[in-house]
């Protein structure tokens, strides 16, 4: 079954597969990192695995640098040896019950990583469910943060002109194709 689904918003199409995001040849791909940027479980340690070692190097670069990444912000490396050109590093929330900023962090995980890819001129992102995984993140309203504020970065960017969620595991897929009808269905 072709699950795809796809929505134009403004100059960009925004669309909903499943797969692995290291596969993507998109210009980045969207790292779900934690703040010591050091590697992980989940995608964070398929990318780097994927990826290889320069990726590691350029994270210890910019934490020696900088320090820690807060939750709400992202960074930008090499895409080492995968097909995309860059990764961009960010942090989502930890899900502690949604009434400690968890719905604004995650929006800005979403914004701060469209920022980014615009600020270097990068026409294509990929993007995993952040925080869904291990940082436990209800998928039906992450979601809806998800596709509600990249819809909205790209009403104000023409630039970026490709947005991909690339999407694991068939219950996530379902809960962003769901997600993606209501939002369809309320702009009538
Ligand atoms: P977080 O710590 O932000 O919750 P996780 O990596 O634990 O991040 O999970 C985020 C999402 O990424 C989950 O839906 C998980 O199934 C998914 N995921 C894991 N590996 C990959 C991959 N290779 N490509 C795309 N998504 C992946």
């Amino acid at each position: 079954m072709n699950d795809n689904l796809a929505y134009t918003v403004n100059q960009a199409i925004l669309s909903i597969i499943q797969g692995d995001i290291t596969t993507q040849a998109t210009d980045a791909i969207v790292n779900a990192a934690n703040s010591g940027l050091m590697g992980g479980g989940g995608v964070d340690g398929a990318i780097h695995r994927a990826g290889g070692p320069a990726i590691l190097e350029e994270c210890k670069q910019i934490v020696a640098r900088q320090g820690r990444l807060p939750a709400g912000q992202a960074v930008i490396t090499t895409a080492g040896n995968m097909e995309a050109k860059h990764v961009i590093h960010t942090v989502g929330p930890i899900w502690h019950g949604g009434s400690q900023g968890e719905p604004e962090l995650l929006a800005s995980a979403y914004r701060e990583s469209l920022k980014v890819a615009a600020e270097n001129n990068l026409s294509s992102i990929s993007f995993p469910s952040i925080s869904t995984g291990a940082y436990g993140y209800p998928v039906d309203k992450a979601s809806r943060i998800a596709l509600k504020t990249v819809a909205t970065f790209l009403q104000k960017t023409t630039s970026i002109k490709e947005v991909v969620f690339v999407l694991f595991d068939n219950r996530t897929l379902e809960a962003y194709n769901d997600t993606l009808w209501d939002i369809k269905g309320e702009k009538g």
